[in-house]
């Protein structure tokens, strides 16, 4: 039925789509996807027994614009309800969805998310790294599936409550892991760190590129790398293999002054518990900056 809705989806599409649907047994269960995996926990901490959720995109990395490839446009149509950060962070999708705002929830226009302006003047995408983000954005999910699954709306609600509690708990944890990283001085990879500093009180000194994951000018490197040597900078902060990928003038710095912090969640087993376990996993990272 819902090929009718995409009329412009090629019918090759569509027909994957409720095949795939009809295969996996979904019935009168709401399916529902989710952009990335911090989003993918949080619908399914939410859901529960209530819905089933998918992972919209095939990689796990941080999207970053990426197209929309053909397997992941067949979860797309198929899903009653798509979940994701928002435009700034996947502008196709939020295009593809435009027409469709009972379909769609794009978390960054949730009422009450706190936004933060990067350095090029545009939305930094990672808001999902501000507990407080997560947290309201719960409420917002137990609304969206309760217009989908009235009957359930109780347990979503339910639901909600205690996903936001175990952020709660995740937050209260990491605050204490990150006691000694609070007063370094730490320089980032594209600047996908400043929800987290800003809610655990840390501070990022200067990023090697701007938030949209461009990639870090030499001009960038030479100067965070001259920082760092004159100890103006404690600690340089990359991506997951972000550290063999660095920009030449970066490449002879101490290993002991570069972390690798995943805030995507790639390296952790995908579910409701996976949102708290990033909260703590990062601090875990970040702690390695601390001398020892
Ligand atoms: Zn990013």
């Amino acid at each position: 039925m819902k090929c009718i809705r995409h009329a412009t989806a090629i019918l090759a599409l569509c027909v994957t789509a409720v095949g795939t649907a009809a295969l996996a047994g979904q019935g009168d269960r709401l399916l529902v996807a989710a952009d990335i995996l911090p989003v993918h926990s949080l619908v399914a901490s939410v859901a529960g027994d209530g819905a089933e959720v998918e992972l919209l995109r095939d990689s796990r990395q941080d999207p970053h614009g990426h197209a929309i490839r053909p397997s992941e446009m067949a979860r797309l149509i198929s899903a009653d309800l798509v979940v994701y950060v928002g435009a700034a962070l996947e502008p196709e999708l939020a295009a593809r969805l435009s027409d469709e705002p009972e379909r769609a929830l794009p978390l960054t226009d949730v009422p009450g998310t706190r936004l933060r302006v990067s350095e090029g003047g545009a939305v930094d995408p990672h808001a999902w790294l501000a507990p407080g983000n997560a947290r309201r954005w719960t409420e917002a999910i137990a609304a969206a599936l309760s217009r989908k699954a009235p009957d359930a709306a109780r347990e979503f609600a339910r639901n909600a409550e205690a996903a936001q509690a175990a952020i709660r708990e995740a937050e209260a944890e990491a605050d204490r892991v990150l006691e000694p990283v609070r007063g370094l001085r730490l320089a980032t990879g594209h600047d996908f760190l400043g929800y987290y500093a800003e809610s655990f009180g840390l501070t990022i000194a200067d990023t090697l590129a701007p938030a949209d994951d461009a990639p870090p000018s030499l001009l960038a490197a030479a100067r965070v790398a001259a920082e760092v040597r004159a100890g103006r900078i404690d600690c340089l902060v990359v991506e997951p293999g972000g550290t063999a990928r660095l920009p030449a003038p970066l490449r002879t710095l101490p290993t002991a002054r570069i972390v690798e912090v995943d805030v995507v969640g790639v390296t952790l087993d995908p579910g409701p518990s996976l949102y708290p376990r990033l909260l703590r996993d990062i601090a875990g990272r970040l702690r390695r900056c601390a001398p020892h």
